[in-house]
């Protein structure tokens, strides 16, 4: 679609963002639906000057990555109830100057695992303590599962294993875990260190679904030893592609298109490499 005198600005700020595969996956959409609309990249270190733009400008939309998440909440008018207690917004949408803060990351992750499973009454085990940890907390909290929070560092994980009122055990006292889904919430077996993988094969059998939030490589080492003994397994590309399209739906206010989505974000990730 050729831009025009109406175009409509979405984007993502950060600082990096020049790496992010969010403007692919979102112009991928917006042409897909013939939407007159464009998503940019923003490089943005000063965050309450492009707050500030963002109502100046207009724009419509913003995805909001690192190191933003958390300070971009007490710029905004409204924040959602759950992106309050995650403690972060990844997501603005402007309604005529009024700027709301929401989180789609544990909307993204929710909704990659009920693609396989019922949350409601599952039982949980999350590895790791960070900022997707948390998220992936809370979000299955919302949707009824129970958690055991597992994590190498004991005071970051207690910490947060108290406000999501769950367990906690350390990742060298894994070979205890039992559930019905497995999350890697950390960074563990990502590139360039492919063969390392934060639990073992042994680990794995005992869970119904393995979830890697990790997306580079696709196939995590995790991930082909839980699929090789029989385990339903989603890769990190599923939670990043549902985080967009929750944020497609909540900007646009129609159904994401999510196989050109996917597609998209397939590509980029295959040009990268
Ligand atoms: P973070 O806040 O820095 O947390 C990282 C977690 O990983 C911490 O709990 C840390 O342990 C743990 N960790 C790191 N290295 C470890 C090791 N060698 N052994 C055991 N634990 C280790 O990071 P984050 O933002 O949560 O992101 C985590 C990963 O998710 C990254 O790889 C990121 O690229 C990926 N990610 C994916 C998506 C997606 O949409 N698919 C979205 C966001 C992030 P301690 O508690 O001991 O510090």
């Amino acid at each position: 679609m050729a831009i025009s005198g109406t175009t409509v600005l979405y984007g993502i700020i950060g600082n990096p963002v020049t790496h992010s595969l969010s403007p692919a996956m979102h112009n991928a959409a917006l042409a897909a639906l013939g939407i007159d609309a464009v998503y940019l990249p923003f490089p943005a270190s000063d965050i309450a000057a492009a707050v500030t733009g963002i109502r100046g400008l207009g724009i419509q939309g913003l995805s909001v990555t690192i190191p933003h998440k958390e300070s971009v909440m007490a710029l905004l008018d409204t924040v959602d109830p759950v992106a309050v207690k995650i403690g972060a917004v990844n997501t603005i949408v402007n309604t005529e100057k009024v700027l709301t803060g929401l989180n789609t990351d544990w909307l993204g992750a929710t909704r990659a695992l009920e693609e396989e499973i019922d949350l409601s009454g599952a039982h949980a085990v999350i590895l790791g303590a960070g900022g997707s940890a948390r998220a992936i907390g809370f979000g299955l909290l919302e949707k009824g599962a129970s958690i055991t929070l597992c994590s190498r560092t004991e005071s970051r994980g207690r910490r947060l294993a108290d406000e999501l009122h769950c367990p906690w055990i350390s990742l060298e006292e894994s070979d205890r875990l039992r559930g019905d889904v497995l999350i890697n919430a950390t960074s563990v077996g990502m590139v360039p260190q492919i063969e390392n993988t934060p639990v073992s094969e042994e680990v794995t059998s005992q869970f119904q679904v393995v979830m890697d939030i990790v997306y580079a490589p696709m196939k995590t080492r995790l991930l082909r030893e839980a699929e090789a003994g029989g385990c339903k397994i989603i890769n990190g590309l599923e939670m990043l592609l549902y985080q967009g399209v929750a944020q497609f739906e909540i900007w646009t206010g129609k159904d994401a298109p999510v196989s050109v989505m996917r597609k998209a974000l397939v590509e980029v990730l295959a040009r990268k490499k």
